[in-house]
């Protein structure tokens, strides 16, 4: 057969379209191959879709490809056709989807690189030989009878384990020919001795029921309250995987991926697995997907992005939870990878388990699909429940680095009861609000419509939205002579308070301010595990995930913002936080307490929290959804557009809005806007919005679908460029 004359490739462009380009005469022509293009005047990476014989074009107008990168193609059908899916279904262009189901590292480029290791091996020795050593030259003994257990060989990173100053040793071995060394890929084995805690009973029944239902796509939807042991039944259906000889993908949120689970799931799994998160480099995480897709580890254990590792065993998606807007990809390409996932089970026809003690509401909805299972943990196997929240009522109260009396207090019980205490604030820097006593002046972001926050350690003020920062003024800068306040209490000074009022325990700190490195956040986790009486401070870094068993108490200082917010969703974000915070106390031997400090103990979501477990307060509020008819019984698609003058962002939104008007059935979906975004100066643009929201997904689709080709010639520059955004999050 001759080989194919033309194809069109996908290039990393924010265009709905496709490039066409001619091939030399040469095989193999494999889809999801890289080629460098030629491209207006200079050259690009594109990623082949489809080769044909023909084109739509005049041949003789078609430019050849300059040269193809991959011997192997990067991507495979299966990722190809999840790229389309999501194009397809979140309106994105194909050629940027395309890309971001590749690493990084493989985005320009850049050559694939192998994964092997050296490994020594044992050549001609025999027992004697080997005993000989014994005596004359120990260092050379330890390594020789070190490998006799080990046939696979040992790379250079085991080793150093065995002796630091290795290399000189494996050398004298190697002279004698005892030794001798070959690139292998590296492919271990779990240890065989990893022991596993018995099931509850409970445990027990729910992987009973999961397990045979392993086979094909099905969604199991595992809602078990903290601490219930929803790791360890993911654990145990990563084994029976293994056994199988498949792979499997584990995501956790991005802050969800401490050591403490790295170190459990080493523990079962030893070396059978790779990790991905955005603290590595683009090539640690491209060789993380590398020795995925070669199979030569059976786990990936990632963040978001990890969902795109490349398989084909791939026997198993895990999601832990599921609820987390980390798995939400707000920038370039947007995606909720939970989403994402079922699709790629669906498409690969294998289980997908999405675990919380929160879930979100859009899978409380769905558990009761088709392909849904619901599988429930009501206990904790050390055997005591998660504390209820108590309210802790502060309208009346002077409150000190932002804690009453009452909270004080409590956190004193704790500490003398040699238990470990975690207080939850998610407001970083010192203070909020920087304002003059005289005039009102207050401090305000030069780029974007935001307050700026007051950071004492650094002498300034900070724009968290834009980085944007200032010293701080002596004297008010607009009346020139009153003084300048701040008001609000962020981490800094709660922890400056604490360490004032307890000068004898450690106090821990955990927000981005600090946490500026995964090292430092695990020797302040290690801190915690060492199981001493401290006070953990933090903002929702703390708030999921963690198993800290000397946790005691819970102290929740700034929940009443929630309760007045304009988001819809808020009060489902409350209620996930409170349930997850106060689920980090009395994970160990002891019960836990936990508190919420408030203005507003009467305010009807206050009392629910108060009286009711999370299952029953997402059905109220699914049922309020419900009347409103917002998502998840609604589907949201949100057109965005940024530019130097708000009216230029309004004009493209209205452009895009006639667009739709010319398609039928318009009139049955509700629109709203254009109207300027809710912080409408971000960064130094102008953010303006118009929000499509139907109950009836098809006809949000087929009006979209319609108009598409008409809004997408709309061009994006750099003075105003726009986006869409399917199943937005906020309106
Ligand atoms: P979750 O993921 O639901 O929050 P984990 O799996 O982290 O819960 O379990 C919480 C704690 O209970 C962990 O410290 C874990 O080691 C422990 N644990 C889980 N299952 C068991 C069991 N069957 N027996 C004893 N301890 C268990
Ligand atoms: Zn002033
Ligand atoms: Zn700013």
């Amino acid at each position: 057969m001759p080989a194919p004359r033309f194809a069109r490739f996908a290039i990393a462009l924010p265009l709905y379209r496709v490039f066409e380009y001619a091939l030399p005469d040469e095989q193999p022509v494999v889809p999801g191959t890289r080629y460098r293009l030629p491209f207006t005047s200079g050259t690009r990476t594109g990623i082949l879709l489809e080769s044909s014989n023909a084109s739509d074009y005049e041949p003789a107008k078609i430019k050849p490809v300059k040269e193809r990168i991959d011997q192997q193609p990067v991507l495979d059908a299966h990722m190809l056709a999840l790229a389309r899916w999501m194009s397809d279904y979140y309106l994105q262009p194909i050629g940027e989807v395309v890309f971001q189901c590749l690493p990084g590292y493989l985005r320009g480029a850049r050559e694939s690189v192998s994964t092997r290791v050296k490994c020594w091996r044992l050549v001609s020795a025999d027992a004697e030989t080997i005993e000989n050593l014994r005596s004359r030259s120990p260092r050379q003994f330890e390594i020789c009878q070190a490998l006799l257990t080990r046939p696979a060989g040992l790379n250079a990173q085991e080793l150093r384990q065995i002796n630091p100053n290795w290399s000189p040793v494996v050398k004298a071995l190697e002279q004698k020919q005892i030794l001798s060394w070959e690139w292998m890929a590296r492919r271990d084995d779990p240890p065989q001795d990893a022991c596993l805690p018995d099931l509850s009973a409970e445990q027990q029944g729910v992987l009973g029921e999961i397990e045979p239902r392993l086979q094909g796509f099905a969604v199991h939807l595992l809602d078990g309250i903290t601490g219930s042991g929803k790791t360890e039944i993911y654990l145990r259906m990563i084994q029976s995987r293994l056994d199988a000889g498949l792979q499997v993908i584990y995501l956790v949120p991005e802050i969800g991926l401490t050591n403490q689970l790295i170190e459990r799931v080493e523990q079962r799994y030893g070396n059978c697995f790779a990790i991905s998160h955005s603290g590595l480099t683009e090539l640690q995480r491209y060789r993380a997907w590398e020795r995925f897709r070669r199979a030569e580890v059976s786990i990936m254990l990632g963040t978001r992005s990890s969902l795109f590792s490349r398989s084909d065993a791939l026997g198993l998606i895990i999601i832990d939870e599921e609820h987390d807007s980390s798995y939400r990809q707000e920038d370039g390409i947007r995606y909720h990878a939970r989403d994402v996932a079922i699709k790629r089970a669906q498409m690969l026809d294998i289980p997908i388990v999405l675990g919380s003690a929160t879930p979100s509401l859009e899978s409380l909805r769905n558990r009761t699909r088709d392909c849904w299972h619901s599988y429930r943990l009501e206990q904790r196997p050390t055997g005591f429940a998660p504390p209820r929240l108590e309210l802790i009522d502060v309208r009346n109260s002077r409150l000190d680095c932002g804690c009453s009396a009452a909270t004080f207090a409590r956190v004193e019980k704790h500490l003398a009861a040699s238990g470990q205490v975690l207080m939850y604030l998610n407001r970083r820097g010192f203070a909020p609000i920087v304002m003059c006593h005289e005039c009102g002046w207050q401090a305000q972001c030069e780029h974007c419509d935001a307050r700026l926050t007051l950071h004492q350690s650094l002498h300034s003020l900070l724009c968290h939205h834009c980085g944007f920062s200032q010293g701080v003024p002596e004297a008010c800068p607009q009346c020139g002579h009153g003084e300048v306040k701040h008001y609000g209490i962020g981490t800094e000074q709660l922890e400056q308070g604490l360490k004032q009022r307890y000068p004898k325990t450690p106090i821990l700190r955990i927000d981005r301010d600090v946490i500026a490195s995964r090292e430092a956040l695990k020797s302040r986790l290690q801190q915690l595990q060492g199981g001493e009486p401290c006070i953990l401070i933090g903002t929702q870094m703390i708030a999921k995930g963690h198993d800290y068993p000397a946790i005691t108490l819970s102290v929740v200082l700034d929940a009443d913002q929630a309760l007045f917010s304009a988001s819809y969703r808020a009060s489902e974000r409350l209620a996930q936080t409170l349930f997850q915070v106060s689920g980090r106390s009395g994970r160990g031997d002891r019960e836990g307490e936990a508190v919420v400090q408030t203005r507003f103990p009467d305010h009807p979501l206050m009392q629910a929290l108060l009286r009711k477990d999370y299952r029953s307060i997402a059905a109220d509020l699914l049922q309020e959804r419900q009347s409103y008819g917002f998502p998840p019984f609604a589907r949201v698609v949100m057109f965005r557009a940024d530019a130097l003058e708000l009216e230029v962002a309004l004009d493209i939104l209205e452009q895009i809005k006639a667009r739709l008007q010319g398609v039928q059935q318009f009139d049955s979906i509700a629109c709203i806007g254009p109207m300027p975004a809710l912080m409408t100066r971000r960064i130094g643009r102008f953010r303006a919005q118009l929000c499509l929201m139907s109950q009836d997904f098809k006809v949000l689709r087929s009006v979209l679908r319609r108009a598409m080709p008409a809004i997408e010639e709309l061009p994006g520059s750099a003075r105003c460029s726009w986006s869409i955004d399917v199943d937005a999050h906020d309106l």
